[in-house]
């Protein structure tokens, strides 16, 4: 099957290449070039829903499956914050460094050294015009200040239930067993197996 990925995020495209090894697995940009899709839903499922709906009326080719994610984490001490607004929380263009440093400023505020956090992806999968959608999650603790340098975005400051090091300094074939987007994509994998053997 031909799985087109509605992200430009090359840490996540990395993730699911990797989470797909037996697909034809390719980025939206390499079939569409560079095009900026905004995110204005307030929910994960409805950015994740935009994202794949995009792509798949630009791509206009009905044996083609899109699939995006939309991802975040969430600090229940910080009113859920960054929440949906994790890729931009220090503003529109901001990149890892910048969004870490501003969690970490606001952690320090409130005070709190480490507290809980979670993770959330929802997947959403067009294919012949239909709309599907899962969600995956994973929960731990998030640490004012960052440790190692493996994953990307905010993990180095995420500790995962179960252990004791962040995912900065776990291995990504750790974080791949129990990480929210390879939890959505177990689910995604089923109803994609369902929905090609439809067709
Ligand atoms: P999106 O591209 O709008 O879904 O933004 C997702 C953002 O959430 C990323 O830029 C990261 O900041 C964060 N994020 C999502 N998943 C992960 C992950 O697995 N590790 C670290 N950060 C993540």
């Amino acid at each position: 099957m031909r799985i087109v990925l509605a992200t430009s995020n090359q840490g996540k495209i990395k993730e699911f290449k990797e989470l797909m090894p037996h697909d034809e697995v390719c980025a939206f940009e390499e079939l569409l070039g560079k095009m900026e899709i905004e995110e204005t839903g307030t929910t994960f499922k409805e950015n994740a829903i935009l994202k794949a709906k995009t792509v798949y009326d630009k791509l206009n080719d009905n044996h083609a499956i899109v699939i995006s994610d939309d991802s975040g984490i969430s600090v229940q001490a910080l009113n859920n914050e960054p929440g949906v607004y994790s890729a931009r929380y220090a503003g529109i263009n901001a990149n890892d460094k910048a969004n870490n440093a501003k969690l970490m400023t606001k952690l320090k505020e409130a005070k709190l050294s480490s507290t809980p956090a979670f993770y959330t992806a929802c997947i959403a999968m067009v294919y012949q015009g239909q709309i599907y959608t899962v969600h995956g999650w994973m929960h731990g603790e998030v640490i004012d200040h960052e440790r190692g340098t493996n994953g990307f975005g905010y993990d180095p400051m995420f500790i995962p239930h179960g252990y004791t090091q962040t995912l900065g300094e776990l291995e990504n074939e750790i974080k791949k067993t129990f990480s929210h987007r390879s939890q959505a994509l177990h689910l995604a994998k089923k109803v994609l197996e369902v929905l090609t053997k439809k067709s």
